[in-house]
């Protein structure tokens, strides 16, 4: 298993059991820890405890619906002052004294995470403060709050968590970082876990690519089906992609697959400044001649790639590779060989496809 998937895991269980986890983010200022626990499980002690690691600044990270549903609006002004419009105006839970103290503040956060809470229950302003968490988690924007939400979620809580950024020990004017957050982490039994590693997590673990339409149409190497995907994640990639696939894949052959990026100078006009028309081309030349393989044309969101015409960055392989393996466990597709066509793409995808429980035979 990889090292990522166990400290998800472990972040996960902890999550369920009720005790907190520390989540790193790597910001402006360098790498920042989190306390984070499920709301569902906020207990005086937990929040005691929060409190003296922390900057005491305990927000509670909310779906876009409960804070609508519990009328939470957003604490800033018109004039562009005040804090980020993910921050909600504080609460205070009505059954609580003056809100302030640990036993307060616990109250508050289990209430603002039932599900029979009502936007009456709660005092405005308060000494709580709700902050959104974006819809689809980090795989929509990764964040803090959205982290939190989706280990409360991944854990069957509800998705509802406290979270609190990490006080320097030997700084105590300063945020920890890097090395104190994993002596913190150890020195109290805690799990670790970055943004970066529910990301790979969630574009592993769950559909990254979903099918839209499918067709057969003639074309230049013969008929093919052809079958339209969209990413299930827009604000993330928001692709449409397209796998044309040329004969029947054997019994006991693997199906040639020739992964591509667009690049509209190379693929339609045949610019010859970049490579990406020329794989093309003889990728479909070898599938003709074979009577069978798989083209996987990924289309990014944002402006067309096109080679010479705009400075397009490298396309993120990392990421690709999830969204090819999840399409490829949608067509049944189990056994592949790489296209050597597309030099530079291979080994990853070839990790990813493998990954996936897919046979992937080197070109
Ligand atoms: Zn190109």
């Amino acid at each position: 298993m990889r090292t990522t998937d166990v400290r998800v895991r472990r972040a996960i269980t902890a999550i369920a059991a009720g005790r907190p986890v520390v989540v790193t983010a790597d910001t402006m200022r360098g790498e920042q820890g989190y306390l984070a626990l499920a709301a569902d499980a906020a207990t005086p002690g937990l929040l005691a405890f929060t409190v003296r690691h922390t900057s005491g600044y305990v927000r509670i990270a909310l779906p876009v619906s409960e804070c609508d549903r519990l009328n939470l609006p957003p604490m800033w002004n018109r004039d562009g002052g005040g804090s980020s419009a993910a921050d909600r105006v504080a609460v205070d839970w009505y059954g609580t004294g003056t809100g302030i103290s640990a036993t307060d503040r616990a109250k508050t956060i289990a209430a603002l995470a039932a599900p029979t809470s009502e936007a009456s229950d709660f005092r405005r302003p308060g000494h709580v403060v709700p902050v959104r968490a974006g819809d689809h988690g980090v795989l929509g924007q990764p964040g803090p709050p959205e982290a939190a939400v989706d280990l409360a979620r991944l854990a069957g809580r509800r998705p509802a968590a406290a979270l609190c950024e990490i006080v320097s020990r030997e700084h105590p004017d300063a945020m920890a970082h890097g090395d104190e957050l994993v002596e913190f982490a150890k020195a109290h039994g805690l799990s670790m876990v970055s943004i970066d590693d529910l990301v790979t997590y969630r574009r592993r673990t769950e559909p990254q690519a979903v099918r839209s339409v499918e067709t057969t149409i003639p074309t230049k190497v013969g008929a093919s089906r052809v079958i339209g995907f969209h990413d299930v994640y827009p604000a993330v990639s928001g692709g449409e992609h397209l796998v044309m696939i040329i004969g029947e894949a054997g019994a006991n052959a693997p199906m040639l697959l020739h992964v591509h990026v667009e690049c509209l100078t190379g693929d339609v006009f045949g610019s010859t400044a970049c490579r990406c028309g020329g794989e093309l081309d003889r990728a479909l030349t070898t599938m003709r001649a074979r009577g069978s393989g798989m083209i996987v044309y990924l289309r990014p969101s944002g402006p067309a790639r096109a080679c010479g015409l705009s400075g397009h960055e490298s396309p993120a392989a990392e990421s690709f590779s999830q969204t090819v393996a999840w399409i490829l466990r949608d067509l049944g597709v189990h056994t592949v060989k790489l296209s050597d066509d597309a030099p530079g793409f291979g080994l990853v995808m070839f990790g990813a496809i493998r990954e996936h429980g897919l046979l992937a035979v080197a070109g």
